[in-house]
């Protein structure tokens, strides 16, 4: 196979910023539809080689994510206070981006997470408003998703699940104990549980291995690929093509544009540090929630002073995360489930808002054992167990094989205060300003919490958990799912790209990935970032045929 390889000089259909589950996407489908494409990924080209079982290496020391020393984050809570510097957000960084590393539950949005302000209305203090796409739009990019990434699961369990074209291509992987016990005490509470959609195979899929339940999924990559990373799926068609070169070690600091307002490349530091200018004639900007408004805010001009794409004021706002709560349970018999992918079954009997709570949003639950030795011995029992000595040993050995957690997924309202933009003092190892994160939860975000805390408690109450524990709730200061600051819209002034992804103010410059969500759904937002890249692809490409980018 002849990889390509293009000058900076030469000037590419497409550059792509960033090769996570958005930019493995669009790079392999503008490739293969026969554009010239660059992908300049921060992160090192990683191999399944790479990746171990060194649980200190990977998941205490974070080796495939963001590193906070070269890359700081400030964090404050409202845009009165002075953000402090401290870890606020984290995403894998290499090329893959966060599928590498990610839990693989590959879950579609519902309908109603495309129209919640239709269906709920208004609510105070946030920024409730309906997707310019809907379900609809998406079933095609979904069913495109599960069928060429490879996902496991079983459709038409669940009475909740939205309409589908077609059946997952792989049947579930096998039930944990943790799901087996959900599964009958859910069922013997009239609701509604199924297997839980991974991003890993359970059989040989396309040429690559079936999981081996070597349990290594959060925080690891795959030496076997069978989740399905873009590393593992789209990015070898990507290179495949000879049309599409990935450029790894090549950190973005600034998008190029012209007299005319024009994007006409990207500016990178490469390995060495040194600037380089890679040309193009359009850019898409696919570096996560939290990097590509940072990175249309370094690249302010005369032009464009308040940065590109900015014209609303809106890059970086309603900022959205993961939210989420874990209640353990601890059985009198061991359940031994430190084996194989971590989640097993979930329910979405309280997904939709229901005005009887009194409150907006809602949310899944799912049985999980997604600890591993040091993080259990660390984090993962109770607070009154001992923690040093005989007692501690002894309870590490009850606990470990004998428990299991239920973690609520929940909804995160978008506030406009809530943002990405960039910190006016601290600066990264390459000199550039900081990425700043202003957030706050509002208040219905945390009553929703309480709600699904309590759901889960009675779970494993019916379950006979010997022990039930969990931590206090309380407003996040950090986060991994990076979801909203640069909305997409009709409207110019109310949204920064269109439903096409194509950005309002620069015609040949797409942001293409967890930015664009008008709403955050239920956690899990890969699924649907996938699928909107499949979508985005597609119009970019119709587009440059007609010779309108
Ligand atoms: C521990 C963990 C577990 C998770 N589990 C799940 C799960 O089970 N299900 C789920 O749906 N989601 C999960 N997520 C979230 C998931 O990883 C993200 O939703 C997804 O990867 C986001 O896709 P993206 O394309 O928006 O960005 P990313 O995948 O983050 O890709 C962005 C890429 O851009 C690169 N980049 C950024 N800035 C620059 C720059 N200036 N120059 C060059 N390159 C740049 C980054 O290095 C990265 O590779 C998890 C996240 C974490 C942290």
């Amino acid at each position: 196979m002849k990889l390509a390889r293009y000058r900076p000089r030469d000037t590419v259909d497409f550059v792509v910023i960033g090769s996570g589950a958005a930019g493995g996407v669009v790079a392999k489908e503008l490739s293969t539809q026969g554009f010239s494409v660059v992908v300049l990924e921060q992160g090192p080209y990683l191999r399944e080689k790479d990746f171990a079982h060194d649980e200190l290496k990977t998941f205490r020391q974070g080796v495939l994510i963001n590193d906070w020393e070269k890359q700081p984050n400030t964090f404050r809570k409202s845009p009165e206070e002075k953000a402090m510097r401290q870890p606020a957000v984290f995403y894998g960084r290499q090329v893959g981006g966060g599928t590498v590393h990610y839990t693989a539950n590959l879950w579609r949005f519902h309908e109603v997470d495309f129209e919640e302000r239709s269906r709920w209305g208004t609510v105070a203090g946030a920024s409730l408003e309906d997707w310019p796409v809907r379900y609809s739009d998406l079933e095609p990019y979904y069913t495109k998703v599960e069928q060429e990434l490879g996902v496991s699961g079983e459709a038409g369990l669940s009475p909740f699940d939205p309409p589908r074209s077609q059946p997952y291509p792989l049947p579930p992987l096998p039930v944990k104990r943790c799901g087996a016990i959900f599964e009958r005490v859910t069922r013997q509470m009239g609701l509604h549980p199924f297997p839980a959609p991974l991003a890993i195979l359970s059989q040989p899929y396309r040429g690559r291995a079936a999981c081996t339940q070597c349990a290594f999924c959060k925080s690891f990559g795959c030496e076997v690929r069978a989740k399905s990373s873009t590393l593992a799926t789209v990015i070898p068609v990507a290179e495949g093509t000879g049309r599409c070169e990935i450029r790894s070690g090549c950190y973005v600091r600034k998008i190029e544009t012209n007299a005319d307002g024009r994007v006409t490349g990207a500016i990178y530091f490469d390995g060495r540090g040194r600037e380089v200018m890679q040309k193009a004639r359009a850019v898409v900007l696919c570096a996560n929630g939290a990097e590509s408004p940072r990175l249309l805010l370094l690249s302010r001009s005369s032009r464009f002073p308040d940065g590109l794409a900015n014209s609303s004021g809106l890059v970086g706002a309603y900022f959205m995360v993961d939210t989420g709560v874990s209640v353990r349970g601890m059985f009198e018999r061991p359940l031994n489930d430190h084996k194989g992918p971590h989640v097993s079954r979930v329910i979405h009997d309280y997904y939709d808002s229901d005005a009887k709570r009194g409150f907006w949003g809602g949310g899944g639950i799912d049985a999980r054992f997604d600890w591993y030795p040091i993080n259990f011995a660390l984090d993962g029992m109770p607070g009154d167990v001992p923690r040093w000595g005989a007692g501690y040993k002894a309870a590490l050995k009850e606990y470990f094989p004998r428990s299991m957690s239920l973690l609520a997924h929940s909804t995160c309202l978008p506030v406009e205060s809530n943002r990405i933009d960039l910190d006016p003092d601290l600066k990264d190892a390459w000199g550039l300003p900081a990425l700043r994160m202003t957030y706050r939860n509002h208040p219905d975000d945390l009553k929703v919490l309480h709600f699904l805390k309590d759901r889960a408690t009675e779970i494993l109450e019916a379950a006979g958990a010997k022990k039930i524990w969990s931590r206090k709730i309380e407003e996040l200061t950090f986060t991994g799912h990076l979801m909203g600051t640069c909305r997409m819209g009709n409207d110019a002034a109310r949204s920064v790209v269109d439903r096409n992804h194509r950005a309002h103010d620069v015609r040949n410059l797409f942001v293409v990935d967890g930015s664009s969500f008008v709403t955050c759904g239920r956690q899990q937002p890969t699924c649907t970032i996938h699928a909107l890249a499949y979508r985005a692809a597609d119009s970019m490409a119709a587009a440059a045929r007609k010779g309108e980018i």
